[in-house]
């Protein structure tokens, strides 16, 4: 299937590893021309320096912590000067700390809104005037499985990812009319260090083996595995494409049946 990717921008922050550097790798091996960040620029060019030679793709590694301003401002614009336009904006960022309720300090909350929704609507508030102007965009948001199905431990990414499945319901109707279409994607349990840092936490504080806790999430998953970074990636670049032109306003997990819900 031509996803009509080629030549297409695309923004993907948080990508020097995990899940965001599979959706950029993904993105450039349909083509595209692919701008990743994160906030250790070793890594960061590195990783991008590693797509480019596995998809022939071009890189641009800006480094950008998502949580500031300016650093946004300079990576939207630094795309700008180099190719003119920004089609597709992968939202992504590293996770909140895992635990309890009385755990979380106020800062911690604070901390938690700012990675994990405020970054999402500062990327959209630079990236959505330059969509607009094209009449054509793409933003999907890497959510998680938590938007739909609270994991027990990890009250933070529960409550404050909610506030990103309403941002990109709404910009999904405001931003429509403009060409641009809004999609939230959600990862169950992926192979990630992500993944490894929370088991690693919950075996500490369970008395737990890490070995025990990954069986606990095998199990938790009809599927009866742990999702690789890739599964994730190809509904990125499909929602990404020009395939994907019908659909916008929706939030879908790729997860192995994690989540019991109906929708
Ligand atoms: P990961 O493997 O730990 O990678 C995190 C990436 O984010 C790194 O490239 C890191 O690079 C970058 N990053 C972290 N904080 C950043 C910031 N403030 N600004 C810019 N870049 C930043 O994590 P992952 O598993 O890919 O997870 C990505 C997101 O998906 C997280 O929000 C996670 O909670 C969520 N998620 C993951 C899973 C899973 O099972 N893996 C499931 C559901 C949801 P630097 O440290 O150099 O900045």
């Amino acid at each position: 299937m031509d996803l009509g990717l080629s030549g297409k921008v695309a923004i993907v922050c948080a990508a020097s590893k995990g899940l965001g550097f599979a959706a950029a790798e993904e993105l450039g091996r349909e083509g595209a021309r692919v701008a990743v960040c994160a906030r250790t620029e070793s890594t960061l060019t590195a990783a991008a320096s590693t797509i480019q030679s596995r998809t022939g793709a071009e890189t641009l590694p800006v480094a950008a912590d998502v949580t500031d301003e300016s650093a946004v401002v300079r990576l939207v614009e630094t795309v700008r000067r180099r190719w003119g336009r920004v089609d597709i904006l992968v939202n992504n960022a590293g996770g909140p700390p895992s635990g309890p309720f009385e755990k979380h300090t106020a800062d911690a909350w604070s901390q938690s809104v700012e990675l994990n929704f405020l970054s999402a609507v500062r990327l959209c508030r630079h990236v959505v005037p330059v969509m607009r102007e094209q009449r054509w965009g793409r933003i999907i948001n890497i959510a998680s499985v938590t938007v739909k199905q609270p994991v027990d431990g990890l009250i933070l990414s529960n409550a404050v990812r909610a506030a990103v499945v309403g941002l990109a319901k709404s910009l999904a109707t405001e931003l429509g009319p403009h060409g641009i279409l809004v999609n939230n994607v959600c990862p169950g349990y992926t192979r990630t260090q992500r993944l490894i840092d929370l088991a690693t936490a919950q075996a500490r504080d369970s008395g737990r083996t890490i070995e025990d806790i990954y069986a606990a999430m095998e199990k938790s998953i009809p599927l009866g595995r742990l999702g690789e970074p890739a599964e994730l990636a190809a509904l990125i670049a499909f929602l990404a494409s020009e395939r994907a032109s019908y659909i916008t306003g929706t939030t879908i997990q790729v997860d192995g049946g994690f989540v019991r819900a109906m929708l």
